[in-house]
């Protein structure tokens, strides 16, 4: 993993202001922490509805940086880099990648403008509000090597865990529109599980952890995911864990045993059983009397029955189920 603190810092912060003003004219300050810089975003009197989001020196220096010149400077960093979509494994060859900022696409920092990366990421928008989308830093789609069926993957580029790379397979999501949403709120889910400010402690080591440690951090008392845990997953059975590395025959055995899952894979770890789940709850999908209380779990929270009913506004209520079940 990389580290520039400040761009991140700044990427981060641009993004924060963005869901705190609205309208985007408002001045909102983000309280600096330590060396990081504060970003405020102005309006530009000379023009209506411009507005110039910029970066100020913590010690003073006041010169303000354009977004453009910062999202420059992580190219510049090896930010936008498609070793870092193609060399996860088997995935394929890279079309586009874009910075995202305040939960818009920049123009192509690397290939070109893909109208079916565009699409998957509109109707990821229009179901997640702005500040789930926050972390997600960069997108990328790319086209699927043969055999290859991973559809979609997140993972931070930073060690902060604020600097998400959200990839998508673009030619799956124009075969199979309806797996291509439950996909994207199944990673979607897997970066918000992460927020480094509510969810996950990055700075604790694994041995000093009283919870459940991910690889990339502890999670929180009240994270969604250690509530989730401590809820349907036995203590015993989380001390077998490495470090959220998933365990696919585990799952094959737990999902044979009959238990609550969506299937094998969902059963294969805690945040695969929460990932798929929370996919099924937000887009409604029907299990017929199954898996009752992990999908009432997500309607205690406001925010989630919000994004369930926001997918059933944009008519994806109901999606069929293409999970592959356990038993
Ligand atoms: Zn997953």
């Amino acid at each position: 993993m990389r580290t520039a603190g400040f761009l991140i810092a700044a990427i981060a912060a641009i993004a924060v202001v963005g869901c705190a003003s609205g309208d985007g004219v408002e001045s909102v300050g983000v309280a600096p922490s330590g060396t990081l810089p504060a970003v405020t975003n102005e309006s530009d009197d000379t023009a209506d509805d411009a507005t110039v989001a910029t970066v100020e020196s913590d010690a003073g220096g006041g010169e303000g940086v354009p977004v453009d010149d910062i999202l420059a400077e992580l190219e510049a960093n090896g930010f936008c880099d498609p070793a870092d979509v193609e060399g996860t494994g088997d995935v394929g060859t890279t079309t586009a990648m874009q910075f995202v900022v305040d939960a818009v696409p920049a123009p192509p920092c690397f290939g070109d403008r893909d109208d079916r990366l565009d699409r998957a990421w509109s109707e990821l928008a229009a179901v997640a509000p702005t500040e789930y989308l926050d972390d997600i830093s960069l997108l990328a789609g790319y086209e699927a090597c043969e055999g290859c069926d991973t559809l979609a993957f997140v993972s931070a580029l930073d060690e902060a865990g604020s600097f998400f790379l959200m990839a998508i397979d673009v030619t799956a999501a124009q075969d199979d529109p309806d797996e291509l949403s439950l996909t994207l709120l199944h990673e979607l889910s897997h970066v918000f599980t992460q927020d480094p400010t509510t969810q996950l402690e990055v700075e604790v080591a694994p041995d000093a952890c009283e919870t459940y440690h991910n690889g990339n951090g502890c999670l929180t008392d009240s994270s969604y995911l250690w509530t989730w845990m401590t809820r349907f997953w036995d203590p015993a059975v989380l001390d077998t864990f490495d470090e959220g590395e998933a365990d696919p025959d585990g799952g094959e055995e737990r999902c044979e045993l009959g238990g609550e899952y969506t299937g094998s894979y969902g059963a294969s770890s805690p945040e695969e059983d929460f990932a798929e789940v929370f996919a099924a709850y937000v887009f409604d999908v029907d299990f017929g009397g199954d898996l009752v209380d992990k999908l009432a779990f997500f309607g205690e929270f406001d925010e989630f029955r919000s994004i369930r009913e926001r997918a059933g506004e944009i008519g994806l209520a109901g999606l069929p189920n293409t999970f592959e079940r356990c038993g």
